[in-house]
């Protein structure tokens, strides 16, 4: 029956950014369909873990900085300890910063490319090899963004690596679908997290933003939990390479 495809009962997801906004939305919305959660976070992610653990699944912090050299291996091997196994992986931390493109420095570009970009490739590529190791396939999610399909303002390195994400996605597609590996993505919307506080803190651009946005309201997390739970199950085994927007129409204008 289809309801069950969407069951994500004793699969394994690695969620990175856990500990906050929509990582940990997603987290809980993994778990709330049945998986386990190791989560990767900077700092303790006790709110999600006690979420976590309220709903009767298990959760396992692996504490480390995404941009250190050995994290992507690490993370898997931290992963396969706690629970012997991965079955999803949701590329979900991200950074953003903001400069007028004259001035923008090499320091926040590096940044930003190697946070969003560089770590979301080099993780992907590890644990897929856990997945062909395991030999039953996988699912990557790749949090993407509006800036992937637009082009932002002051934000030049967040919009390139929101677009390369785009196109990250769709060649893991195109190479690691014979092997049962589902690459996608979501692209949120404006979605109520630290990363847009400073949008919402500016009246002009606050109201300029809700303008256009159809659905009247600025997202939040939990709107995404719907998307992520169909791109981890096998609800979505022929969906590949494809970005799920969860924007309140805002693509749509
Ligand atoms: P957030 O700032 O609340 O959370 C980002 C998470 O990433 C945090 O847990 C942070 O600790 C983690 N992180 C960043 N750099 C890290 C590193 N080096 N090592 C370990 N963890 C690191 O922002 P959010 O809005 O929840 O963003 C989550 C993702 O969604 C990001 O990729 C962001 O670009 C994307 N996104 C957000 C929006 C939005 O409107 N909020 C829209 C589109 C896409």
């Amino acid at each position: 029956m289809v309801l069950d495809d969407f069951k994500l009962d004793g699969k394994v997801a690695i969620v990175t950014g856990c500990n906050t906004g929509l990582g940990q939305a997603i987290a809980i919305g993994l778990a709330e369909a049945g998986a386990h959660i190791a989560g990767v976070a900077r700092r303790d992610a006790t709110e999600t873990k006690e979420a976590i653990q309220a709903l009767g699944r298990q959760f396992h912090l692996i504490r480390l900085d995404l941009l250190e050299p050995d994290a992507p291996r690490r993370i898997v091997q931290g992963a396969m300890e706690a629970f012997g196994q991965i079955d999803i992986l949701v590329n979900n931390a991200g950074i953003i910063r903001r400069n007028d493109a004259l001035e923008y420095t090499e320091e926040d570009w590096d940044a930003v490319m190697n946070t969003n970009l560089k770590v979301l490739f080099f993780l992907s590529q590890e644990v897929a090899k856990q997945f062909l190791r395991q030999g039953r396939g996988g699912k990557i999610i790749n949090i993407a963004s509006m800036l992937s399909f637009q082009g932002g303002i002051r934000i030049a390195a967040y919009t390139a690596s929101k677009s390369g994400v785009l196109g990250i996605t769709r060649i893991l597609a195109n190479e690691w679908a014979k092997y049962g590996i589902n690459v996608n993505a979501i692209a949120p919307g404006y979605m109520e997290t630290n990363n847009t506080l400073a949008l919402r803190q500016d009246e002009k651009r606050n109201a300029e933003i809700l303008s256009r946005i159809p659905a009247g309201r600025w997202g939040k997390p939990e709107d995404l939990k719907g998307a992520a739970v169909f791109l981890a199950s096998a609800a979505s085994n022929y969906v590949h390479g494809y970005a799920i927007a969860v924007d309140g129409g805002w693509l749509a204008r």
